[in-house]
């Protein structure tokens, strides 16, 4: 087995590391964890677009696209170095939503006209986007979802509630799951729409963190019309397409990198002295503690090189449940990290602004932010029983 890189994938990995090195200097002083800062925090926002226009200009986040979407047909293993480098800088310029989640989507499933309208905008970092899927009795169980579209002349009329929608108050557009047949219970009665967040009927509310920040909403949809061009696919076939959405979202490379990251920050930290004289580091039980996280991040990136190779071999079906176990993995070590980080830290971790809290509190924010993580995006029960079946070739359970 060798996991080395190519010369010119290392240069590429350089190129793209030496860009935000530089670019971070600029980044304002409470950009700390990652979808926190640019969601919640107004001047971390604007940053957050600028750099999107930066990376959009040098077309980075269209790469492994075709050229006639402003891609440049790159292969998946340089995308995969980006999406390293881009997590250990905490995604800045990156809508994952639009990017990672959208962007495939449309190229596997829209029509020419659709690609041509929107792929431009993702690429060059000018159009952000929010995932409108999980309703208030629907999370899980998406494929219950109400949300109703009905089809009056050229639109569909929308009313409904979505929940969760990470981002919906900062994004320009939505990509939305909505029933179109009600006499279809299940995945076969729903569609897939493009809804332009500026539409009359749209209603965005706050759903505030445990500390506070605001990342997440709910979205009231009244009357809405959204034009039947911007249904992706055929009518009540969205289901597909939103399957492919969820296959892109899990080769969490990006989220290894950024515990990486965390990671070493709390290293730096450790092997200072703290105000008492103590140096963390000398407490053996900590120094384990360290050795055991450094172990499992290596795991964890170990994972996502082992899910890029089985995407390049076998597609993105193939790698199905190892991108499940990683998501589980991923999201239970970064829960990890921070519970360990925030014990050797002690009061330090709580800390905002003192010479003797260099992180800032960061970890202490992160540890009220990582609840959600293994339920965003699937959660950890719902990864094991797609392990279970498409892995392990289990019955299904439910
Ligand atoms: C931080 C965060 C961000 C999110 N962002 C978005 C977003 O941007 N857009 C969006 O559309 N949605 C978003 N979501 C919603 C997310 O997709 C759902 O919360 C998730 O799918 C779980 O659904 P639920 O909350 O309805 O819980 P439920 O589905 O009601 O689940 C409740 C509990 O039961 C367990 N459970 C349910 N079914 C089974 C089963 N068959 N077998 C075993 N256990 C089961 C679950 O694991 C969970 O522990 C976000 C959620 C969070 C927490």
């Amino acid at each position: 087995m060798d996991f080395k890189f190519t010369p010119k994938e290392e240069a590429l990995r350089k190129e793209f590391s030496d860009f935000f090195k530089e670019e971070m200097k600029n980044a304002p002083p409470e950009w700390g964890t990652a979808m926190e800062s640019m969601l919640s925090r107004d001047a971390c926002a604007k940053f957050h677009r600028q750099m999107a226009k930066k990376l959009g200009a040098k077309r980075w986040l269209s790469r492994p696209w075709p050229t006639e979407y402003v891609g440049q047909d790159a292969p998946l293993t340089e995308q995969f170095i980006f999406s390293e480098v881009i997590g250990y800088y905490k995604g800045a310029g990156f809508d994952h939503w639009g990017v990672s989640l959208l962007a495939p989507t449309l190229l596997v499933s829209a029509n020419d006209e659709q690609k041509k309208e929107h792929l431009p905008y993702i690429a060059r970092g000018e159009r952000f986007w929010t995932q409108l899927w999980s309703e208030p009795g629907a999370g899980s169980d998406l494929a219950s979802l109400t949300t109703r579209a009905t089809k009056d002349g050229n639109d569909y009329v929308v009313n409904g509630q979505k929940t969760w929608t990470t981002g919906a108050h900062r994004a320009d557009w939505g990509f939305l799951l909505a029933r179109t047949n009600p006499a279809e219970r299940r995945s076969r009665g729903l569609s897939f729409f493009l809804l332009d967040l500026k539409s009359p009927g749209i209603t965005i509310k706050p759903i505030l963190s445990l500390e506070g920040s605001h990342m997440f909403n709910e979205v009231f949809l009244d009357n809405v019309r959204i034009p039947a061009r911007n249904r992706v696919g055929e009518e009540n076939e969205g289901w597909m397409a939103s399957q492919m959405t969820s296959n892109f979202e899990r080769s969490m490379i990006e989220l290894f990198s950024l515990l990486e990251r965390d990671f070493e920050d709390l290293v730096e930290f450790s092997k200072k002295p703290t105000k008492g004289g103590d140096v963390p580091v000398n407490n053996p039980l900590l120094r384990n503690k360290l050795a055991q996280l450094a172990l499992e991040i290596d795991v964890g990136r170990a994972m996502s090189y082992f899910i890029l190779w089985s995407q390049i071999k076998g597609g993105l079906v193939v790698a199905a449940p190892m991108a499940c176990a990683a998501k589980v993995y991923g999201t239970e070590l970064m829960q990890r990290l921070i519970y360990a980080g925030c014990q050797i830290m002690g009061l330090y971790g709580q800390v905002g602004e003192s010479r003797w809290a260099p992180l800032k509190g960061l970890y202490e924010r992160e540890y009220q932010l990582c609840v959600g993580s293994n339920i965003a995006g699937g959660s950890s029960e719902i990864m094991r029983n797609i392990i279970c079946s498409m892995g392990l070739g289990l019955p299904r359970s439910w």
